[in-house]
């Protein structure tokens, strides 16, 4: 190709905004010349590397709009040590149809048994889909929230949370929240309610909602909406971390010689 084809050429690309490929136009060029490739194949190599392109640009700006804490994708979540875990439902998770119905899904469990990382899993194939996603702990939304309400903002930032495709939600009972706090985050999952999915994750059973909200009618109602058509996931078996210490204290001391070996 002449220089200033090359270079005509890359100008358009840009202008149509294909920069990607613009970008690597004489690494694809000298590919297609030295592999023999017709001007077809190549068009649809091409084309192949923007969309490529485009969806790993799309996927981190995904991913960055989540804010989640720590990137805990599936791959590394460890099904085995889970044995009690609905692997079935949970792969069926996974596929995220429960965003296209607006359903919710509930971790209910200990301290350690992965609930942030099963909810930050399914959070970031969520993204992987083009779902748009928000990772927030509900100590930090009600916060959000309480702010928002005594600069005017509120109604903006309801409505905001109200976008998302899913809500994950953290950490619901760690902490009680004040009368306001409380009436704020129900109205954000009562606008929320059939229009968007929200991932709870708690340590706390549905009998003791009310001591974090106070009012029994209000958790009432919150949880008439939340658990409707809701999966439900009961972590019930023991911390992760507490396993795992007690695996490594078990092997050091399997492996630290005894006295009488010693001697
Ligand atoms: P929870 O939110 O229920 O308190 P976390 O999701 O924070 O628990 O899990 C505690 C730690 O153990 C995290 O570092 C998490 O990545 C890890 N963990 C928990 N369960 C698993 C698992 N099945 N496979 C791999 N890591 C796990
Ligand atoms: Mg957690």
């Amino acid at each position: 190709m002449k220089p200033s084809t090359l270079v005509a050429l890359q100008a358009n690309l840009k202008a149509l905004n294909l920069s990607r490929v613009a970008q690597n136009l004489d690494v694809l060029l000298r590919q297609a010349k030295e592999g023999g490739i017709g001007c077809d194949e190549f068009l649809l190599e091409l084309t192949h590397a923007e969309l490529q392109a485009r969806a790993e640009s799309r996927l981190s700006r995904r991913i960055k709009e989540s804010r989640f804490p720590l990137l805990k994708p599936l791959e590394t979540f460890d099904f085995d040590a889970v044995p009690d875990l609905d692997v079935r439902l949970f792969r069926e998770l996974v596929q995220g149809d429960y965003i296209q119905q607006r359903r919710n899904v509930i971790f209910l469990g200990r301290s350690g048994t992965g609930k942030t990382h099963m909810a930050t899993a399914l959070g970031i194939e969520a993204c992987r889909q083009n779902y748009r996603t928000r990772f927030v702990t509900c100590y930090g939304l009600v916060n959000e929230l309480v702010e928002a309400r005594e600069q005017r903002a509120l109604q903006r930032l309801i409505q905001k949370y109200v976008r998302y495709d899913l809500l994950i939600l953290d950490e619901l009972g760690y902490i009680p929240f004040s009368k306001e706090g409380s009436e704020l985050l129900f109205q954000v999952l009562a606008e929320r309610h059939e229009k968007g999915s929200v991932i709870i994750t708690t340590n706390l059973g549905f009998a003791d909602w009310t001591q974090v909200f106070g009012d029994p009618t209000m958790t009432a109602a919150l949880l008439d909406r939340l658990t409707h058509k809701a999966h439900i996931i009961h972590c019930s078996w023991e911390s992760y971390r507490l396993k795992q210490s007690l695996r490594s204290k078990a092997k050091h001391t399997e492996q630290r010689p005894t006295h009488e070996s010693v001697a």
